[in-house]
């Protein structure tokens, strides 16, 4: 077997495009993609579209946009080819049907008649006898030496005596008696392959050493390894990933969370912080919960990947996306606005000023959670007027509120340097001469200036808003604060 620890790896992502990239299937993708570029070695993307039915190319653009999104590149697969093309299983078909054929001719599959509806009297009739007895096919093919033309499925004859082992990264030796299998099937009447032939036949072909999936693919592998030895190939290690749960421990699905990629990245997460929380769900690296990509690269090992099953946690993800947002060790200033502008637009304000945009930032990055709300944050920055919320306009910018406003404008147009010091200065002496609690004008003011009841401190927005533009909406808000007496 190959050591993992000494062979460079060749791993592969291998979903089935029946949907979007599910945050469970990403966290699969990034584990094999970190163990690649930690040894320099190869990320295999592979389409397993052998289900026609299920599998459509909308849902490969949507899997690959994601992976694109997440910056999990890949070296082998579509779009970018290989040495191993095509990456596309349904157009490997030759493939498959030439590993079945060779089965058939060495005794070690067959073809088999047997009708469903015949296997489902038979199990049907078990059920009768035992109620809880697993059905199991009975072999009635096994030895037949006619090929009648009629439909048929292609059975693998598997050993009755003996034991399947294999050697998994995460959860150890695991053994199974073959008496347990069954004859398990390898290509449907259509001529196309189920999905152990088709994985063991392309993992191989593709020269994986190491195949890391979901533990909901553990019950599949000594199926897999039974092939890999009757196929005369060498096994490949394997790691079997813990499940994502959802808190009541069912398997996560969108009734509980957002389980796409593409909701977390069009909610304003950054795709690294999205990499972080994944990586951490079922990997630690001592007590630290914050990453940037390049460290988890340098410290991710199978050493630390555990058994357990865990819960999605949709609080602690979106926590440790926002440090993400806040830290500009993470995501730099250049970063952040970059990431910010479409959302921005999204919300009409295509093309803010870029000053405004660079002085607002430090204010935003404590405060907002992901970068729709950071949009949100920035709004009245650029909105001008800015959008004036109702309550808040109502409770604070009443007539009497007119002569604060114009009263605090004037005392600060005549300040000669603009400074958070100087305009704290001004507010404080201009409160005690009218000798009103500070939030009589403090209010009125926030309003005037951001149109909300809540905001980042007056003074240092008027520093990001400048001079002009402070009084401007100091005088426009007086203006509707005197409109609200007209209309009162
Ligand atoms: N197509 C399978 C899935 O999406 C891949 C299983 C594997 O990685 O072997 O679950």
């Amino acid at each position: 077997m190959a050591d993992p620890q000494i062979s460079v790896p060749r791993v592969r992502f291998a979903p089935s495009p029946s949907g979007y990239l599910h945050i469970g299937g990403a966290r699969t993708a990034l584990f094999n993609w970190l163990w690649a570029r930690k040894h320099g070695g190869s990320f295999v993307v592979r389409i397993e579209d052998t289900d026609q039915e299920r599998s459509s190319l909308e849902s490969v653009r949507a899997i690959l946009e994601s992976m694109k999104w997440l910056g999990m590149d890949w070296d082998e697969g579509p779009e970018v080819g290989g040495a191993h093309e095509p990456y596309f299983q349904s157009e490997r078909k030759a493939l498959y049907k030439a590993a079945a054929d060779k089965l058939i001719a060495e005794g070690k599959a067959y073809r088999c008649y047997c009708t469903k509806e015949e296997l489902d009297a038979q199990r049907e009739a078990l059920k009768a006898k035992d109620p809880k007895a697993q059905f199991r096919y009975p072999g009635t093919c096994r030895n037949r030496q006619d090929q009648p033309d009629l439909p048929y499925v292609v059975r693998f004859k598997t050993p009755s005596e003996g034991a399947t082992v294999f050697d998994d990264l995460v959860f150890g030796k695991i053994s199974t008696p073959n008496s347990q299998q069954q004859d398990f099937v390898l290509v449907r009447p259509n001529g196309l392959p189920l999905y152990n032939l088709a994985a063991v036949v392309d993992d191989h072909a593709m020269g994986i050493n190491l195949v890391a999936r979901g533990r909901d693919h553990i019950g599949n592998t000594p199926q897999q390894v039974m092939l890999y030895e009757a196929l005369g190939y060498e096994v490949p290690r394997f790691a079997h990933l813990p499940m994502m749960l959802s808190a009541k421990g069912e398997k996560l699905s969108k009734r509980h969370a957002s389980v796409s990629v593409s909701e977390y990245q069009d909610k304003g997460y950054t795709a690294a912080g999205v990499l972080n929380y994944l990586a951490r769900f079922g990997w630690s690296s001592g007590d630290q919960e914050i990453f940037t990509v390049q460290e988890l690269i340098d410290k991710f090992d199978w050493a630390q990947v555990g058994k357990s099953d865990g819960k999605f946690d949709q609080k602690k993800f979106a926590d440790v996306a926002f440090e993400h947002l806040k830290q500009s060790e993470l995501t730099s200033d250049a970063e952040y606005l970059d990431l910010v502008r479409p959302f921005l637009a999204d919300a009409g304000i295509s093309d803010p000023d870029p000053k405004i945009l660079r002085e607002a930032l430090p204010l935003i990055r404590e405060r907002a959670h992901d970068l729709k709300d950071a949009a949100h944050h920035l709004d009245f920055y650029f909105r001008q007027p800015p959008i004036f919320e109702e309550k808040a306009t109502k409770k604070f910018l009443k007539p009497e509120s007119a002569e604060y406003l114009r009263g605090f404008a004037a005392a600060i147009s005549a300040l000669d340097s603009w400074t958070a010091e100087a305009l704290e200065t001004a507010f404080k002496s201009y409160v005690e001469a009218q000798d009103v609690k500070m939030k009589v004008v403090a209010q009125p003011v926030r309003v005037a200036l951001s149109g909300r009841s809540a905001s980042p401190g007056l003074f240092e927005v008027m520093i990001v808003l400048g001079k002009d533009l402070s009084l401007q909406r100091l005088e426009e808000g007086a203006l509707r604060a005197e409109e609200a007496q007209t209309t009162a």
